[in-house]
């Protein structure tokens, strides 16, 4: 039930991503007040943007409106959704919980991208009849918002990856990639803590607390400085060791 609500919603990207932007009655049921707006009589996006002190386009992006038209009774979220990211927002039909060994942290090693530009790159570049390798990105504010969680077709469907060069390892780690170069950067503070909240979820309310977190470059066999120097290792493992 929870699921068809939020599919119901989610904003289909062409190649298939679900991005978590989108407004989703299961998530609105599930937040706390102070993060909703109810349209009263008369009030238009300006002036509840006004009274609310958010940007028109901004309250347009995070309630998926194509256009300024709102109703009397409306709920309109306040805040970006992926800054609360819901154990909902990740169900998927058939969840192949024992397959799921590893979760592994990537890097894009590159200053910006999203799900549909990796999409098309694994495609063309990698030859990936898949696409996009990892399973979720988590965007820095270039192509994608900061810190917005972006779930690829290989959650949703419960694919493999193509995100590390070993194949036993593609087949049961699910790959999570922060978008940014962190040699030369570092990660922002919302992808960290979207990072955390996915990691969270994945671990701990999804797999029972089961699978074990690498950095890339702690896979056995891998030659990379992937997710970088600048990526805080010691706390991530910290928090999910
Ligand atoms: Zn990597």
């Amino acid at each position: 039930m929870q699921r068809r609500a939020f599919l119901k919603t989610a904003t289909v990207l062409g190649v298939g991503l679900i991005s978590i932007t989108s407004s989703t009655p299961v998530l609105a049921s599930t937040a706390g007040a102070a993060e909703w707006h109810v349209v009263a009589k008369g009030e238009t996006l300006s002036s509840i943007a006004a009274a609310r002190g958010v940007a028109v386009e901004a309250l347009k992006k995070w309630n998926g409106l194509v256009n300024d038209n709102i109703q009397t009774g409306q709920r309109l979220r306040l805040r970006a959704p992926w800054q609360h990211l819901k154990p909902e927002a990740l169900a998927v039909s058939q969840l192949d919980a024992a397959r799921w060994k590893h979760l592994i942290v990537h890097h894009s090693a590159t200053p910006n991208g999203n799900a549909t530009k990796f999409d098309a790159y694994h495609r063309r570049e990698r030859r990936m009849e898949n696409g996009l390798a990892y399973h979720f990105l988590i965007g820095n504010g270039t192509d994608s918002d900061d810190g917005e969680i972006e779930i690829g077709p290989r959650w949703t469907k419960q694919l493999h990856g193509g995100h590390v060069a070993s194949l036993s390892y593609n087949e049961n780690s699910l790959g999570i990639c922060l978008i940014g170069n962190f040699e030369k950067q570092r990660p922002t503070g919302r992808q960290l803590a979207a990072l955390i909240e996915l990691l969270s979820h994945l671990k701990n309310d999804l797999l029972g607390g089961k699978p074990r977190l690498f950095l890339h470059r702690e896979v056995k066999g891998e030659h990379t400085l992937c997710p970088g120097r600048n990526f805080p290792a010691k706390r991530i493992h910290r928090l999910f060791d």
